[in-house]
């Protein structure tokens, strides 16, 4: 496979799933089938708020990637080996080929290629983490959605999604959307009974009331 760095060998030849055996994750028997799942994450004792109490990492094997809604992160076969084994990706690439018995006929011309390709974030995913985000972040998300500022910043937010290649691309989308919707978020909306105020007070400057 000449051309391709042993980052991109590994996820192609690893699957997501068998990263997540060696990490003892529990798997249901009908994982790999396709449907995506909710599992626990491996990381879920060090990083999430709840310490592991409910699943949080979605797995896609139709695109061989992980995503955990509680560390924020996406995951190939290969970064989340990383993590685990706290090593660099390249690091994690030899060992996860060594461990599934990859043998690259050219793995000095892999190893010389210092262009990682890895495969392309899925879009719809990243989508519904950053309104799994809003709806956590935004108490009337459900209403809010559509207030036209809120709703014209996660318009930018999705559609900067074109420009999502990598998985420093990922990081870098997630962080600056989180701070944009947030911020967003957090501006003054008023409340129904404010509106309904305003709207009376507005009525009544109408009918002359000023004074
Ligand atoms: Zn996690």
């Amino acid at each position: 496979m000449p051309g391709k760095s042993l980052v991109a060998v590994a996820n192609e030849n690893v699957s997501i799933v068998t990263v997540l055996q060696m990490l003892a994750v529990e798997l249901p028997d009908d994982i790999g089938t396709g449907r995506s799942r909710k599992l626990h994450c491996p990381f879920e004792q060090l990083y999430h708020s709840d310490h592991g109490a409910s699943p949080a990492l979605r797995v896609y094997p139709d695109t061989n990637s992980a995503y955990c809604f509680s560390c924020a992160a996406y995951f190939s076969p290969v970064s989340l080996a990383a993590k685990a084994m706290d090593c660099d990706r390249q690091t994690a690439a030899a060992r996860l080929l060594d461990r599934v018995g990859h043998r690259p006929l050219d793995l000095a011309a892999a190893f010389q290629d210092a262009a990682e390709y890895e495969p392309e974030p899925d879009k719809a995913l990243l989508a519904d983490a950053l309104k799994t985000f809003c709806r956590r972040t935004a108490e009337r998300w459900g209403e809010s959605q559509f207030e036209p500022k809120i709703a014209a910043t996660l318009t930018r937010c999705l559609s900067l999604l074109d420009l999502v290649r990598s998985e420093d691309d990922v990081r870098a989308w997630l962080g600056t959307c989180k701070t944009a919707m947030t911020r967003v978020l957090q501006e003054e909306q008023p409340s129904l009974s404010q509106k309904v105020a305003l709207l009376w007070e507005d009525q009544g400057h109408r009918g002359g009331r000023r004074t």
